[in-house]
Parts: structure tokens; sequence; C-alpha cells
């Protein structure tokens, strides 16, 4: 079969592999339908995830027909086609228990190397899914693959970052970072009925879907960020700011950002392994600031599927390019170049 496989840092190659199979009771056989390329795969291919194996398969974005199923997967059935989930936690352990599924320690990941599971993923034509009853999600013919695809991933985690930030009926919400997760975290807190959603970026596209999506657009490189919510609030600053870069820049920029009492909540992956708070800021202006870490798709993706569902949202706009799957590599470089906003491919 066709697949995505890492080869080294950098290098990425089309390769014909062997199908897999099952080979644990709980395990399903997918056969892909719609596969995406996420911002996370750049961090593999830039080596950036350790443990990545040469020959490995990439792609945690996925959705597809259920081939064949193990004898104790329970939740799912041959013949149905299903969403995955990018990450697949144990189901077992005392966080998966009180639905706290991104804090399992025995999650693994599609795709992303020996340290998380040493699973292939998605970017294939066929994928083996270990676990299947956490990390499947049916669907009906209510949606289409296209409509479906981002719960898995990309869209429940700028959900996540959205719920976490506590938005109420006419809250200032600033949302910092227009990539795709940001571009979900301004769908998902429309949903919650703020007065006003700006969106701050440097890509002048980015900043237009943004709009499209019923953003205030806030160029980053031509204007002080703060001062201009600041000027927009009547000096007050945002009730709620949504940190979806994961630079230090900009979580110094969402201190200066919220007001007073008001919270942060950053879905922006941090690596960095320290930072100096500014104690007195942060003392004086009495802020919650919420980190996400990794979202909680699994304990989520219902409610963005039924919002989905619902008209509420509409995942498919930010799809820039699609492509086959064989035309992956190119997929990969204008996503890298930032040619392309979203590409979805199909086997
Ligand atoms: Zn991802
Ligand atoms: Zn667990």
């Amino acid at each position: 079969m066709r697949a995505v496989t890492f080869q080294d840092v950098g290098k990425l190659t089309m390769e014909d592999v062997p199908k897999p199979s099952i080979s644990e009771p709980t395990d399903a056989l997918l056969r892909v339908t719609t596969t995406a390329i996420c911002g996370s795969d750049l961090h593999v291919l830039h080596g950036r995830i350790p443990g990545m194996l040469p020959g490995s398969v990439l792609g945690h974005e996925f959705i597809g027909v259920i081939e064949e199923a193990g004898p104790e997967v329970r939740r799912v059935r041959e013949g149905d086609r299903t969403l995955a989930s990018f990450m697949i936690p144990c189901g077992k352990c005392w966080f998966c228990s009180q639905g706290l599924f991104n804090r399992c320690a025995d999650t693994r990941v599609f795709g992303y190397g020996a340290f998380l599971g040493d699973l292939n993923g998605g970017q294939a034509e066929y994928v083996r899914i270990p676990n299947a009853d956490m990390c499947l999600h049916p669907l009906d013919g209510a949606l289409s693959d296209e409509q479906a695809l981002f719960a898995g991933d990309i869209f429940t985690t700028g959900f996540d970052c959205a719920v976490e930030g506590q938005i109420k009926d006419g809250d200032t919400v600033v949302v910092q970072g227009c990539g795709p997760v940001g571009l979900f975290a301004i769908q998902a807190a429309k949903t919650f009925r703020p007065s006003a959603v700006y969106a701050v970026d440097t890509v002048d596209q980015r900043l237009e879907m943004a709009q499209s999506f019923g953003a205030t657009p806030i160029d980053g490189k031509r204007v002080h960020v703060a001062t201009a919510v600041q000027e927009a609030t009547g000096g007050r600053g945002a009730d709620v700011v949504l940190e979806c870069v994961g630079a230090l820049p900009a979580f110094s920029q969402a201190l200066d950002t919220v007001r007073a009492g008001g919270r942060i909540s950053v879905i922006g992956v941090y690596a960095e392994p320290e930072y100096e708070l500014p104690m007195s800021l942060v003392f004086t202006k009495g802020i919650d600031i919420k980190f996400c870490g990794t979202a909680n798709v699994v304990g989520r993706w219902e409610e963005v599927l039924r919002l989905i569902r619902e008209g509420a949202v509409d995942p498919t706009a930010i799809i820039s390019h699609r492509m086959k799957l064989d035309d992956a590599l190119r997929g990969y470089q204008l996503f890298e170049a930032r040619e392309a906003l979203k590409v979805v491919l199909t086997p």
C-alpha cells in the first residue's frame, strides 16, 4: 500500500509498504478514505519529535472504513465509517476514569515515534488502530469526511482552548495566532456568544480567513496589540485571551492584553525550559492563566461534532488544498511554505 514515510530529519518519501493487519483483539484495521497534514507533522519532519524511526508512516488526522475489527472491539463494527482521534488514551487509568483523557500517562499518538507508542499513522491506504473503542468515533451519513475530519485533532484542540477560556456572554475575546488551531478557536469562541472576537496574526491571508469567521483582525506587524485591544475596550483589556501561538513573545503579549481579573487560555505548544514571569504584573492584575496542554480530544469531540452537525461552525472553510495521497510530498512543501493553510489527502 502507498504511505508517507519518515526517512530522516527533513526527509519524507512516498513508499510502497506492507498492508498492516490487526495484532491485538482490541485492534481494528481501517481503510483510510480521507486524511490531512497537521502542523505537528512538521515537528516530526523537522526532528523535534524524538524517536521517529526511519520507515514509520506519518499522519494522525484521518477517517476511514473499518475493514476488520478484533473480537474485543465493541463500539464499532466492520463496515462502519469512523473518525480517528490523534490520541489513543489507555481507557483504564484514574485520569481516563475521570474523563481527563489528555492527562493519561499511557496515551499513544499515531505516527509520532517510539516514545508515543511507535505506531504507524494514517497518511496511508490502511492503518492499524490499537484500542479502537477508545480512539474511533462512528460517523453517520449526516457529516462528510471533510466536515468531520478535524474533530479528531485541530478543531477539538481549538474548541478545548475556548472552553478552558470560560468565555461568557458579552465577553471580549482575543485569539492570538490564526493558524488552523487559532481559526478553530475563533469558530469555537463565537459559539459562547462573546460581544467581540479580535484575531491577531501577521499573515494577511490568515487574518482575512479570521475575518471571514467573524473576527476583527489585528495585524501584529503594524499595531501594538495590547494597546489596540485597550482602545477597543475603553482601556479595560480583553476578558479572555486564547493563546494559540506557542512562543514566549506571544505569551508576554497575552499578559499585557488581558484585563485585570481576566483569563488566558493557552493551547500553543511551549517547550522552553523557563520564562521570567513578571510577578508584580500578574499579581496586580489578578489574572487566571490556564495551560491546556494537549487538548482533551476524546473527551470533547462529541460536542464538536454536534456543533458541526447543527451548522454552528464550518470546518471545511479552512481547507486550502485537496490532493491525492500520492501527491502528499508536494502538499507538505506547500504547507511548510505557508502557501497552504490546510491540505487534505485522499488515497
Ligand atoms: Zn495534529
Ligand atoms: Zn489512561
